[in-house]
């Protein structure tokens, strides 16, 4: 029987040459087990959940509702659920630890500390996110290769450590303009932020709108330098790849 290390390997070099949507029906395919696919309903996010529904595949979309979306958000979720006819099903931070997190930390203590903003990562994004992929085995996201150097060394397929599932990034070797030029192209609904700058979409006090010169992710966490951001990457696995816009 063929090995989940070795499953990947395989897909993975027969992913280059295949769309996007070949990519998701090889992942349906060579698994019999759920897979899940969290959108953050930026535009890579959009254009997968069109590919998902006009191809008819049998997957669980997912999102993570932190209680500090941006407005907008709601009714991009909204107008694709009537899009689609499909039910974007939300995690909510549990609510213990939410309170806990409050509590300690004041309701936007994320920008005191990077301690802080991690601690609200984990509860608001991470564990709702570890709930989201409790039964999956495979696991589609929106990541693209060229959105941050780290992800530079995963692949179209990879085998996810933090979560043990097979993970599937069809957009991977995709740009941010062939995404846009996809979703305009099916007339696929579109966050209307990024008409007003945004790159990234996430929860409203952790995102702003980024010059042309500017790094598409630098609209995240602005206040924090480079290492920090990363450093949230092994205290909180989810808090930064659970967005892939
Ligand atoms: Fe909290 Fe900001 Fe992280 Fe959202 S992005 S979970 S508000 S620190």
């Amino acid at each position: 029987m063929e090995t989940p290390k070795a499953l990947v390997a395989r897909l993975d070099a027969e992913a280059t040459g295949l769309t996007p949507q070949e990519r998701l029906r090889a992942l349906r395919a060579a698994l019999s087990g759920s897979i899940v696919f969290t959108t953050g309903f930026g535009v890579e996010d959009q254009a997968i959940t069109h590919m998902v529904a006009s191809e008819g595949l049998d997957l669980e979309f997912a999102a993570l509702d932190t209680g500090r979306l941006l407005p907008q958000t709601y009714d991009v979720w909204a107008q694709t659920e009537a899009r689609y006819g499909i039910r974007i099903r939300p995690f909510f931070p549990q609510a213990d630890a939410l309170d806990d997190l409050v509590s300690a930390h004041g309701v936007n203590g994320f920008y005191r500390s990077i301690k802080a903003r991690i601690a609200c990562c984990s509860v608001r994004i991470a564990e709702p996110l570890s709930f989201a992929l409790a039964e999956a085995e495979g696991w589609v996201t929106g990541a693209r290769a060229d959105q941050a150097a780290h992800r530079k060394s995963h692949g179209v397929f990879s085998l996810d450590e933090d979560y043990k599932l097979v993970k599937l990034s069809p957009l991977f070797d995709w740009t941010r303009a062939q995404a846009l030029a996809f979703a305009t192209a099916h007339d696929v609904p579109l966050h209307p932020l990024h008409a007003q700058g945004f790159a990234s979409i996430g929860c409203a006090p952790c995102t702003r709108a980024i010059s042309p010169d500017e790094p598409e992710r630098a609209g995240h966490w602005w206040w924090e330098d480079e290492a920090a951001k990363r450093s949230d990457r092994q205290a909180s696995p989810g808090a930064s790849h659970s967005r892939s816009n």
